[in-house]
């Protein structure tokens, strides 16, 4: 899942990335209005952490041109948490008005942003919590937990994000291009073997924790997708 920061105070956009990078989300970081509304018309996010407060195109008119369309082709629209110094009504019922989809009132702990992402995130894929099944495969993410029928895997934060996105896509096949879109963040190289390498790094780990096939296969000429009852 790939999020974006957009926060103006330099500080708190910095711990802000490092925390949810440590939850396991691709992040990039947009320090005013115009360079959020631009990145969000680049890359496609499935969350926006959006300030209110901005110098220059505020939160709340970023949102409504998010609301408008501002994504890449073909992206759905990404969801929009907007985080607010001011706790007037007026506000919060501006910015949901706007097309936001959850505030939070600063200061705000950091384990109350992760759980309204996840929530936020959750709306997108099937019902049953923050738990992912599919055949021996348990990923659970706000334990930052995935075992392989029972057997728990030890994975780096960018294979068990990846993992994640396989899970809640079941049956579809995913490009490099969209793993490399939705798993990692600005500063990933296209040109690197990134993906490969990591989708390479957890099959061995899938393999390992037993099971008769592999449960990530090659769609040749497409990408990958999780096997059937893997
Ligand atoms: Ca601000």
């Amino acid at each position: 899942m790939r999020l974006l920061v957009v926060e103006d105070e330099p500080d708190l956009a910095d711990a802000l990335a490092r925390g949810l990078r440590r939850e396991g989300y691709a992040v990039d970081v947009a320090r005013d209005g115009e360079e959020g509304y631009v990145k969000a018309q680049v890359y496609p996010y499935d969350l926006v952490c959006l300030d209110l407060g901005l110098p220059g195109l505020d939160g709340r008119a970023v949102c409504r041109r998010l609301r408008a369309g501002a994504r890449p082709e073909g992206a759905p629209r990404p969801r929009i948490l907007m985080l607010t110094a001011r706790d007037a009504l007026e506000d919060r019922i501006g910015g949901l008005d706007d097309g936001a989809d959850d505030y939070l009132v600063k200061p705000f702990a950091f384990d109350e942003l992760v759980a309204r992402i996840r929530a936020l995130l959750r709306r997108d894929s099937q019902p049953g919590g923050s738990v992912l099944r599919a055949g021996e495969l348990e990923l659970d993410a706000s334990r930052h937990e995935a075992r392989r029928g029972g057997v728990p895997l030890s994975l780096t934060p960018k294979e068990f994000a990846l993992l994640r996105y396989l899970l809640s896509r079941p049956g579809e096949v995913v490009s490099e291009g969209q793993l490399l879109a939705h798993v990692w963040d600005e500063n990933a190289d296209p040109r690197t073997r990134t993906v490969r390498v990591t989708v390479m790094t957890l099959r061995r780990k899938l393999a390992a924790a037993g099971g008769a096939l592999q449960p990530i296969e090659t769609v040749v000429g497409a990408g990958y997708r999780l096997r059937d009852g893997a």
